[in-house]
């Protein structure tokens, strides 16, 4: 039988899985694989990789028989994919099954920013209501218009939910897309001048870091708001922060952050930001389908078929 490790920090629920499946032996972060007994490495074919802590070549290499790393999330930036080729090593990843979750939480954070929901509920919580009267107004959210950094399959089903807000929907891709009636834009920063609200779909990783640079941030206006499911990386977050300190945009929506979870604190003094703690894919039912399809890679790499979800 292949054996198999589990890295990273899994649910009671994928434990579980993981044990019924392959029995395997189980680590909290690459860190801890030089503990592990060399003769016990050595027997590693399949390797069930969660988080974000970076996974290279000098990692791989303290596993001299892996196979095939089987990643879970479609976001596979933590793993060096080149250092994995060079090895013969296959990734896999969880691409598609969290598509709605991912897309359901980019619109609630942005409709959440638009119409002030955090302070609104706080102004009743707090007793302002009872003693203050009405919430002040906001802003309208439907029929505004939308920017989409990635029209990927996260990218689209953002898009398809705004479209449904009647807005207008404008997006950066590498390449156009077949759209209904959406604007292409080959720059981000034509993008981001004609747009109320950008929210950045991107893939993570060293080719789009800082891809919303500073010259894209300052594209937008005093009203603009960002929204961002993909990756800390793919914003200049300095850039970010002072366009929110100074007022240069309205606010932002923020699932990712650099340095995760220890984000720069400047995040919590801004009431203009949404915060929420990486929870795009955490569902109970998502995460199982996520757990399914990285168990069904290994299971394919145990029968010698062919991956289901390939990255390399
Ligand atoms: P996808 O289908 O591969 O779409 C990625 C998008 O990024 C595409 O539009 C692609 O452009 C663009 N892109 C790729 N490389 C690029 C480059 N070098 N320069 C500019 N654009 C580039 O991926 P997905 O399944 O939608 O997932 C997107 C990302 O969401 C994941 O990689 C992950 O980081 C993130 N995510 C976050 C959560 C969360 O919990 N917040 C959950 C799941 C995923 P083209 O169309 O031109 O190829």
């Amino acid at each position: 039988m292949t054996q198999t490790l589990a890295i990273g920090a899994y649910s009671e629920s994928d434990i579980a899985g993981l044990k019924a499946a392959f029995d395997p032996i189980f680590l909290d972060t690459p860190a801890d694989l030089a503990g592990v007994d060399a003769s016990k490495r050595a027997s590693i074919q399949a390797l069930a990789f969660k988080g974000h802590t970076a996974f290279g070549g000098a990692e791989m290499d303290l596993l001299p028989d892996l196979k095939l790393i089987a990643n879970y999330g479609v976001g596979y930036d933590a793993i060096d994919i080149p250092a994995a080729n060079a090895r013969g090593i296959k990734v896999s990843n969880t691409p598609d099954v969290l598509n709605d979750d991912v897309a359901d939480i980019a619109v609630g954070m942005l409709l959440m920013q638009v119409r002030e929901m955090t302070q609104a509920a706080d102004w009743a919580r707090s007793g302002q209501w009872k003693t203050g009267g009405e919430y002040r107004l906001n802003r309208k959210f439907s029929g505004g218009r939308a920017g989409i950094v990635g029209l990927g399959r996260i990218g689209r089903e953002i898009a398809n939910r705004l479209a449904a807000f009647k807005m207008d929907i404008h997006y950066y891709a590498r390449s156009e897309k077949e759209t209904p009636n959406w604007t292409y834009h080959a720059d981000p920063v034509s993008l981001a001048g004609a747009v109320d609200y950008l929210i950045v779909a991107l893939v993570g990783g060293p080719d789009t870091a800082k891809f919303v640079s500073r010259e894209v941030i300052a594209a937008l206006g005093p009203r603009a708001i960002i929204v961002n499911i993909s990756r800390g990386s793919t914003i200049d977050e300095d850039a970010m922060l002072e366009a929110l300190e100074d007022g240069k945009i309205g606010g932002a929506a923020l699932d990712v952050f650099l340095n995760e979870p220890n984000i720069n604190p400047r995040f919590y003094d801004l009431p203009n930001v949404v915060i929420q703690p990486h929870q795009g894919s955490g569902t109970v039912e998502t995460r199982e389908a996520m757990a399914a399809l990285q168990r069904d890679n290994i299971h394919a790499l145990m029968k010698g078929t062919a991956l289901i979800t390939p990255v390399n």
